[in-house]
């Protein structure tokens, strides 16, 4: 599958193509047009597969294509991505600066570890489109009504099997109670491992899925 094969908005096709992407890569292939059209997700992906791009082109082609209607509050964010790590998050905020490039949508972190008065400043500054945090702290930025997620349009949740070894699935339950039901937003679920602990978040988290295995 060629990137201009997939119908991609012009901003986001310039940014692919300032990155050298040209074909999809297998995971890419087999989710983007399922994803594209709103489906949910199963990905059982390692890093190093493309799947970074793989939910990020999804989310920003549905951003784009969908411009929010009706007024928009600080702190509320159309799109959650959750990854286990700090590292994890400032990697998948890079790459969706690369992609955003030519749009105006914003990106935002939120991680432990840092001054929590300067990113509630920060979240507070601009309309949030996506975001991108660990269990931790985006969970106390819900709990204290800094961030809003009953807007979510698209959730995605990254290296779940990681998530589940360090204990954050009971934070990230919290989160996705937080958002529209399942049925009413988008889910794309990554996981490198699947064990019958993961597979139960999947069946609690997304609907109908398409499953891709790489
Ligand atoms: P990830 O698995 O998301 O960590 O991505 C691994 C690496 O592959 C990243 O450095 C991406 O920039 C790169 N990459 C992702 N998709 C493609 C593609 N379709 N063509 C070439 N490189 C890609």
């Amino acid at each position: 599958v060629r990137f201009h094969d997939l119908d991609l908005p012009l901003p986001l096709m310039h940014a692919i193509a300032d990155l050298g992407f040209e074909y999809a890569s297998p995971i890419q292939g087999q989710s983007l047009p399922h994803t594209l059209n709103g489906h949910d997700l199963v990905g059982k992906a390692q890093t190093g597969t493309g799947k970074t791009a793989a939910f990020l082109i999804t989310v920003i082609d549905d951003l784009l294509k969908n411009p929010f209607e009706g007024e928009r509050y600080a702190g509320e964010a159309r799109a959650l991505i959750i990854a286990p790590t700090r590292e994890l998050v400032m990697q998948i905020a890079d790459d969706a600066r690369g992609l955003c490039k030519y749009t105006d949508l914003e990106i935002h972190t939120l991680v432990g570890g840092m001054d929590y008065q300067k990113q509630q400043k920060a979240l507070n500054e601009r309309l949030v489109d996506i975001l991108v945090a660990t269990p931790g702290r985006l969970l106390d930025f819900v709990s204290k009504r800094d961030c809003f997620l009953d807007q979510t349009e698209i959730l995605v949740i990254d290296e779940a099997d990681r998530m589940l070894d360090m204990g954050f699935i009971p934070d990230v339950r919290r989160i996705v109670r937080q958002t529209p039901r399942k049925t009413h937003r988008q889910t794309m679920f990554f996981s490198a491992t699947f064990t019958p602990e993961v597979d139960d978040l999947v069946e609690q988290w997304t609907s109908e899925p398409v499953i891709v295995e790489i």
